[in-house]
């Protein structure tokens, strides 16, 4: 067995020669004539020359040797459905997927947006995109039409996937109403609307615009269409992510270079192997969900679980906290993905619920998206007995910058760290003023990576490569880094440590979100002067959005009965605009809120008063009294 320690090395000292040999690891029509481009830093492009097809890794490439394997194992504790399609059934379905979207018109290189809950379609959709060279733009279902809207101005798509449908906890969340609202809301008009009907809310088609996927279906069950060989370097997808800016990024990424990463982590991180199962609990919607619940374990030959459901609710619609593991005992599921936060409510259910399954299949639990705390660390450690790798990446990195790979070398993990470095990322901790890099363990810096960015990390934000650059890699005085905007340290033995986000980026049970936006949200509600929105610790969630708000006349705020209403009406709109899972906590109504002498909102200093922690300098704070009535605000709840 090769030392991680050598491996990684040769990937960051040797990146051609270490990522050639990762390249064999999926098939290519054309051979790349060169590894790695990093002529014009920070961009890079991988395997320039060669030709490639995710949809061809992912399903066709499997034919020969698993045809009657299961690939897609489609689970709904919603609907109380359950579907296993085979790779050769998959390839039809998602053959069919591509003929209905080319007869929509939809060309290589034209964006097909897809609003859709986590159902088969969905990964049918994604494949087919894929397959014709289509560039998919998932769009995460919990989203509500602001927020879709924004993002189909930006995709400008010709054509919408969507369905009538989400559903959960057995709550039906019809999605057509907010698809058609978010095309109200946006200037841009697809050709057409492609639609799954669930039957599980009426749909109001729009003549001569939406169609529904049973037609043209139906129209394509024999179609044949073979995959398009695209260019290593072609845009496979775009996934919209929070940063800063209320204005939303899509992190764009490429073809090769995000099936070389993918089929490489799938054996040296998750270590997959084809013809077993993979069980990722992640939505589409996110990038966890493109890369390792279609992707990654497609590619690698494995079947994947796509689930629609809570985690503590059974197919009969009844609460079973033991849902999850009664998949892993059905399926034998080798590799399982989730988030801190579905453990943390698993933890609240019977711990018995653990012993009742037979979990001898499963090799590992991954856990990403948020800090991983030591006691849910520990709880889920001893209930399953295998090793519980937490690691840490971004929708920017499409795979773990930090984790262990077992795989390569096994090594302990240590309760509250994602790990070490993963091989292709150069990952250095700096000073967040003076950019200077930082060595001695236990100094807290930014965390950031030196280019070349590895296969499979984000391209650019879709158009607009001056923002990507402004945006990620000047944010640090005299070096060109990519700033992962997380605070980290790095122990003696070289493990990270994650502390939380430098910027205005809060994580709401693994969902990352724009405080921002947010705020935008809020700042549209007419009697709204002013909002600042924080995230705050939660035992279950992570974190929660706080609202501060300042009303145009604040005596408004002084009667209990009207504040009340007001705080339900300004969640209301947060729902309507960017739906549930960004909705505050709480609003809490203020005269003024803290800002600097030149009016910058003093956001960690309020996050520090909601969290009881000292606020910090406030040499620079202009009203003291606005930070004072947070306090009062905190202390009163
Ligand atoms: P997203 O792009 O939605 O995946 O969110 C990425 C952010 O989530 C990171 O920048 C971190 O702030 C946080 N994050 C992801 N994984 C971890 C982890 N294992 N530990 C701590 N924070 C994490």
């Amino acid at each position: 067995m090769t030392s991680y320690v050598d491996f990684y090395r040769q990937s960051i000292d040797q990146p051609d020669t270490f990522w050639a040999e990762q390249a064999r690891l999926i098939d290519w029509h054309k051979p790349f004539d060169r590894v790695c481009n990093h002529d014009r830093p920070p961009f890079v492009n991988w395997f320039e020359g060669g030709q490639t097809n995710l949809c061809h890794n992912a399903v066709d490439r499997h034919l020969a040797d698993r045809a009657d394997q299961a690939a897609l194992i489609a689970v709904s504790t919603e609907t109380g459905t359950e579907k296993i399609y085979t790779f050769k059934e998959l390839q039809v379905e998602v053959q069919r997927m591509a003929a209905s979207l080319k007869a929509l018109g939809v060309k290589k290189g034209d964006r097909v947006l897809i609003y859709m809950p986590m159902i088969a379609e969905a990964a049918f959709a994604m494949l087919a995109c894929a397959r014709i060279g289509a560039i998919h733009c998932v769009v995460f279902g919990g989203f509500a039409s602001g927020s879709l809207a924004s993002r189909i101005d930006d995709a400008t798509p010709k054509v919408i996937v969507s369905a009538d449908a989400g559903s959960r906890g057995g709550r039906v969340v019809a999605y057509k109403p907010l698809l058609d609202e978010a095309l109200r809301l946006s200037g841009h008009r697809p050709e057409a609307v492609l639609l799954a009907d669930r039957k599980l809310a009426p749909m109001a088609l729009v003549a001569g615009r939406d169609r529904l996927w049973t037609e043209l279906r139906e129209q394509h069950l024999d179609a044949q269409v073979p995959c398009e060989w695209l260019d290593s370097t072609a845009i496979s997808y775009t996934i919209y992510t929070s940063g800063t800016t209320g204005k939303p990024k899509g992190v764009q990424r490429d073809t090769g270079g995000y099936a070389v990463a993918l089929a490489a982590s799938m054996k040296h991180i998750f270590d997959g192997r084809a013809g077993e199962t993979y069980f990722s609990t992640s939505d589409i919607g996110w990038v966890v969900g493109h890369s390792y619940i279609v992707y990654g374990p497609l590619i690698a030959g494995m079947a994947t679980i796509m689930y629609e459901g809570l985690p503590t609710q059974g197919m009969d619609g009844q609460p079973n906290g033991g849902i999850w593991w009664s998949l892993v005992e059905k399926y034998k599921v080798t590799a399982m993905f989730s988030a801190p936060t579905a453990v943390r409510v698993l933890k609240k259910q019977d711990p018995a619920l653990l012993r009742k399954y037979d979990l001898s299949s499963l090799r590992a639990l991954f856990l990403a998206g948020e800090p991983l705390d030591e006691p849910t660390a520990r709880w889920i450690s001893e209930g399953l007995n295998v090793p519980i790798i937490d690691n840490y990446w971004q929708t920017e990195s499409g795979w773990p910058i930090l984790a262990i790979a077992n795989a390569v070398e096994k090594k302990p993990s240590k309760f509250g760290s994602p790990g070490i470095p993963m091989y292709g990322y150069n990952v250095k901790l700096l000073h967040e003023s003076t950019g200077e890099e930082l060595t001695k363990p236990g100094e807290k810096g930014v965390v950031v990576l030196e280019g070349p960015t590895p296969p499979g990390f984000m391209q650019t934000i879709w158009q607009d490569d001056e923002r990507y650059v402004e945006t990620y890699w000047k944010t640090l005085p005299g070096r060109m880094v990519y700033s992962t905007f997380d605070w980290g340290i790095r122990d003696a033995d070289g493990y990270y440590f994650i502390l939380g986000r430098t910027d205005d980026v809060i994580n709401v049970a693994g969902h990352r979100l724009g405080t921002r936006e947010i705020e935008e949200s809020i700042s549209g509600h007419a009697l709204v002067a002013e909002v600042a929105v924080v995230g705050m610790a939660d035992t279950l969630k992570g974190q929660v959005a706080m609202a501060f708000v300042v009303l145009k006349d604040a005596a408004l705020a002084q009667d209990a009965a009207a504040a009340l209403k007001l705080e339900g009406e300004i969640m209301k709109r947060v729902d309507t605009d960017l739906g549930a899972v960004a909705r505050p906590a709480r609003v809490r109504f203020v005269t003024a809120l803290p800002k600097t002498r030149s009016g910058k909102l003093l956001r960690r200093a309020i996050q520090a008063v909601c969290e009881g922690r000292d606020a910090g300098d406030l040499t620079t704070m202009d009203d003291p009294t606005a930070l004072q009535q947070i306090r009062d605000q905190v202390a009163a709840a």
